[in-house]
């Protein structure tokens, strides 16, 4: 087995710093034996991987291409510019920009080039599935601006439509921001777009998490109803590290400026190029399939655990994202999530919109890359109940996980 997967660096690390070859071996041994349900998780190829362990990690490019403040940039402009076109193609966008380091970062462009501090910001609120990004006072975005939450319904659970329009017209935001960490229905785009319309206010969609569905043809766009997109590619789309913006004609020198130079230096360049590759996996008929499959097997997943008694969010899901409340079965989340690790079964917790407690949040997107289908889902949702009721012991169904993933190996021999 190599310890990255990218040609290039394959072997020289092993035997260069043995030491360190050990931990990532370690840590490849560990998200192949273990069942990944980490919703904001996936498998990128071993090209995107080969990508980001290339000679472009070596590169400093500050600006964009064809204005560069640093000299030897002609392979990387044109790797950003490819990247650049990949990305306007597959999402029908004027404009893309690609060298947001994070989500995180990709939403601070956001504000920054579209807000001043102090300005008021309507963002669906963090017990609800908001973003640090979305104003929480531990972030820069609570710190800088005035945000006001809107919230869920607290029996259905889906965005309280109303309340938007409402706090909207009351408080006249500079910008409304749509988009969860754990919201598992679409949201429509187009009510926002009205909304703000009404109020004179920005939209900003932070498709973070459906980006990678949007890609495929399995979730509505952001794109032809927000000013701006805020995205990661490392989610559901499957690509490196990083996150990257779309917006309109208009706003792309705005959105450019507010990414470098003013919240962020140099780009990285390796991680950009594996951009490039991602995008580029992400406009075929194989990605789209993916995708789709992406959303069957969440479905199965939330019908399955629902039939096992925990509470599932909403009812269902339209997305990757299944969020469910395990108290039924006896426990809170803080303490399913510690049975199911124990198990080998990784997944994380979240905010419910009905309960004070934490509720736990699961995705299907890199159990669908590995190649689990409906059949698998129901296997693990029949698992995950018996590990959180305490019926199945923790040995055996860390030894039924290991045999489950065992017949699905995210990177091949
Ligand atoms: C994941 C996520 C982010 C942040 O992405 P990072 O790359 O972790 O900074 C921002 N907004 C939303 C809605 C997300 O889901």
């Amino acid at each position: 087995m190599s310890v990255t997967h990218a040609p290039q660096t394959a072997d020289v690390l092993a035997r260069q710093d043995p030491e360190l070859a050990e931990i990532l071996l370690g840590e490849l041994d560990r998200q192949s034996s273990t069942l990944q349900l980490v919703a904001a998780e996936n498998f990128c190829s071993p090209a995107v991987l080969a990508a980001l362990g290339s000679a472009l990690a070596n590169k400093y490019a500050e600006g964009y291409p064809g204005a560069r403040h640093h000299g030897g940039c002609e392979m990387v402009d044109v790797a950003e510019r490819l990247a650049v076109e990949r990305a306007k193609s597959l999402f029908g966008a004027e404009h893309a920009n690609v060298q947001s380091h994070s989500g995180s970062s990709a939403v601070l462009a956001a504000y920054a080039a579209l807000l001043r501090p102090g300005d008021t910001v309507l963002a669906l609120g963090l017990p609800y599935g908001g973003h640090l990004t979305h104003g929480s006072p531990a972030n820069f975005s609570g710190r800088w601006f005035d945000f006001v939450p809107y919230g869920v319904d607290a029996e259905t659970g889906i965005i309280d439509h109303e309340q938007v329009r409402t706090l909207a017209r009351t408080h006249r935001p500079k910008a409304i921001v749509c988009g969860s960490i754990a919201y598992p229905r679409h949201i429509d785009y187009a009510y926002f777009r009205e909304v703000a319309d009404e109020v004179g206010a920005y939209l900003i969609a932070d498709a973070a998490h459906p980006i990678g569905l949007v890609a495929g043809g399995a979730a509505p766009s952001p794109v032809p109803y927000a000013d701006v997109v805020c995205a990661t590619t490392h989610k559901v789309l499957r690509g490196p590290r990083g996150g990257m913006l779309l917006c309109g004609s208009e706003l792309a020198e705005r959105v450019d400026r507010a990414v470098f130079p003013f919240t962020q230096g140099g780009a990285q360049m390796h991680t950009i190029a594996a951009k490039a590759v991602a995008f580029g996996e992400a406009a075929t008929p194989a990605f789209s399939a993916y995708a789709h499959q992406v959303v069957a097997n969440a479905r199965v997943l939330a019908a399955a655990l629902a039939d096992e008694g925990l509470v599932v969010t909403t009812g269902g899901t339209d997305t990757h994202l299944v969020t469910a409340d395990p108290a039924p079965l006896g426990v809170d989340g803080r303490t399913a999530r510690g049975r199911l690790a124990a198990a080998g079964m990784v997944l994380d917790c979240c905010v419910l919109p009905h309960a004070d407690l934490r509720g736990l949040r699961l995705g299907t997107a890199a159990v669908t890359t590995q190649g689990m289908a409906e059949k698998e889902m129901a296997r693990i949702a029949a698992l995950l109940a018996g590990v959180v009721r305490g019926s199945v012991e923790s040995a055996r169904a860390r030894e039924e996980v290991r045999d489950l993933v065992g017949g699905f190996p995210p990177y091949p021999a």
